[in-house]
């Protein structure tokens, strides 16, 4: 049989077949064994060994042809005649504690950073959890690896996740994210800023006007410079200089109205109308 499997220590002993799960779903089952056997005790070199049987197990594997899909392997035991040691043959693109290949593993890590669990654990052919439980060890995986500066110009604002306002760190020199927090109540934000690294070397704090970064910028950034975001200041006089148009267009009468069209672009939309000007023919 064609070995199209595209793994290197398993080979398919038989055509894939369909299998309805509880849920009503289907999984495609291919049989298959591993390609090298072992001629050597893994504990003591010896080359004296035993047959001890097969034992069948299931792993999951990537989707073949848009179904999830599981390799049964019928893996051989052997018993070492020397040190009686019994170990089956070595299966090196096999993740045990997940139970299936490590290309699979890749795979879910990849795909749950874009779908949600349920998506990807549909599709692969396993639970939500199990996904999460992937996810969450590949999460660590890169934190370990990566080391966070304090960043010297820390900036905090909030992104709307999944119906709640969730606190964002930046780096602002780098344009970097710093860190992303679930919540952006004083209480937990004082929970994160209590073991916050190096404070000290923040020298510059941007902040939009919400009430609590403002406190926490008191209390744990005393030394930095405090600077508002200009966004939110800017939009806070543009609508107090919006308030004020209105209120002495509406003293005019007819006639000076008319005179005074488009009066709005005389304050925030200036840089507009110049633009509009340029690009006449
Ligand atoms: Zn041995």
């Amino acid at each position: 049989m064609i070995n199209t499997l595209g793994l290197k220590s398993l080979r398919p002993i038989s055509e894939s077949r369909r299998v309805e799960e509880p849920g009503g779903s289907f999984i495609s089952v291919l049989e298959v064994e591993p390609c090298h056997v072992s001629t050597r005790c893994p504990s003591c070199g010896s080359d004296k060994l035993h047959k001890h049987g097969v034992r069948s197990q299931h792993y999951l594997d990537v989707p073949h042809f848009g179904e999830p899909t599981s390799l049964l392997i019928h893996r051989k035991r052997w018993r070492c005649t020397v040190c009686r040691s019994l170990f089956p043959d070595p299966l090196p693109e096999i993740d045990e504690k997940r139970r299936a290949t490590t290309r699979l593993i890749d795979y879910v890590r990849k795909r749950s950073l874009i779908y949600t669990f349920s998506e990807v654990g549909r599709e692969v052919g396993t639970s939500d959890k199990t996904v999460k439980a992937i996810f969450e060890d590949y999460v660590e995986e890169l934190e370990s690896k990566y080391e966070f500066i304090t960043p010297k110009f820390l900036g905090i604002d909030e992104v709307k996740i999944l119906g709640e306002y969730r606190c964002i760190l930046t780096n602002i020199d780098k344009c970097t994210m710093y860190d992303l927090l679930p919540s952006r109540k004083l209480a937990d934000l004082r929970k994160y800023f209590d073991n916050f690294k190096n404070p000290e070397q923040v020298e510059v704090f941007t902040a939009d006007l919400w009430g609590p970064y403002a406190q926490i910028h008191k209390e744990y950034f005393p030394h930095a410079k405090m600077v508002a975001d200009r966004f939110h200041v800017q939009r806070m006089a543009t609508n107090a200089m919006e308030a004020v148009r209105k209120k002495v267009r509406k003293s005019l009468t007819q006639k000076e109205r008319i005179k005074m069209k488009n009066d709005r672009f005389l304050l925030g939309g200036f840089k507009r109308q110049v633009q509009q000007y340029k690009n006449q023919p």
